[in-house]
């Protein structure tokens, strides 16, 4: 049976939960609590989160008649409140440069990523190096070529198959003697060959140190929202990996429900330093927390 929610379909989660039935207020019994759950769960909010949040929501209300928009705005104050914790943008510090290590799989946006804020670090009046430290993908050092002339940075690159690390030796020394403000660092994402990045990484951290022993002053994680749950999983992987400081979400313009963020800031407390909404150059957004939760529960 056609109905006119069928027409136009609506992805928020009150949306979906209210369905056909129009009446104004309806009784939060144990029953809507667990459609509640459940449908923070389709969304990737992870089950641990999700029973946390609704169980909170839900707190010294059961058998009252709730109107369908304090049910969104008691559900989106929920979620907010464990966001606003982790809703920062990237530091900046006086000391030049400042040097932030860039890691993600392959695929999760690190070259886009890296691409955007430079050029939002460009707007801002500062000077910012590149070093396209995916020396075994080509096509990475290309695209990131691409991205800084849009950008207008420059992008140290070497040899196909040659040391990330020398090369990251080499792109510190030349931040250095030009006093850029900045120098981001791609590298690698063969999830799959962990041990060997795992030794990548901590080359790259060892011999940038030896130029400043405080670096890198960040290392950002690149999750792609698309993956839903399995960016838990990246979390956790690339922690043991490297010293994650923070965390971009990208793709969160797409069809993703970007619930994950919430698990992964429950379970983390990661910092959110930016959300990638689209493909284009300025398509990076500060994180904020209440947007966030509106749209999700929306
Ligand atoms: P990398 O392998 O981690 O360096 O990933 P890339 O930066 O090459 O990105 C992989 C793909 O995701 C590219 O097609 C990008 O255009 C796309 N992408 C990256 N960030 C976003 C985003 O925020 N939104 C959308 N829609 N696409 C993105």
């Amino acid at each position: 049976e056609e109905t006119v929610e069928d027409e136009a379909p609506k992805k928020g989660i009150i949306d979906r939960l209210v369905g056909r039935d129009t009446s104004p207020r309806r009784v939060l019994d144990d029953e809507m609590v667990e459609q509640l759950e459940e449908l923070l769960i389709s969304a990737d909010m992870g089950v641990d989160t999700a029973l946390r949040v609704t169980s909170n929501m839900a707190e010294g209300r059961i058998g009252k008649k709730l109107s369908v928009d304090e049910i969104k705005s008691l559900l989106a104050e929920e979620v907010a409140r464990i966001m606003e914790p982790v809703a920062r943008p990237l530091p900046l510090y006086a000391k030049k440069p400042q040097v932030v290590l860039v890691v993600g799989v392959n695929g999760a946006g690190k070259t886009t990523t890296i691409g955007k804020l430079a050029s939002q670090f460009r707007a801002a009046g500062k000077s910012v190096v590149i070093a396209a430290g995916d020396t075994f993908r080509a096509a990475a050092v290309e695209q990131l070529q691409i991205w800084g002339e849009r950008a207008g940075v420059p992008v140290l690159t070497a040899p196909e198959g040659s040391d990330p690390a020398s090369l990251a030796f080499d792109a510190m020394t030349k931040a250095q003697e030009d006093g850029a403000d900045l120098l981001m660092i791609d590298t690698a994402g063969r999830l799959q060959n962990r041990q060997d990045l795992m030794e990548e990484l901590a080359k790259i951290v060892r011999v940038i140190r030896k130029k400043d022993p405080d670096a890198p002053h960040n290392t950002l994680l690149v999750l792609d929202a698309t993956t839903g749950q399995n960016a838990v999983n990246q979390v956790d992987a690339f922690q043991k990996l490297a010293d994650v400081s923070g965390l971009v979400m990208t793709k969160l313009d797409g069809t993703a429900k970007g619930g994950v963020l919430v698990a992964l800031a429950d379970k983390f407390g990661l910092p959110i330093h930016a959300i990638g909404v689209g493909e284009q150059i300025d398509d990076l957004a500060p994180f904020d927390p209440e947007d966030y939760a509106n749209a999700l529960v929306g």
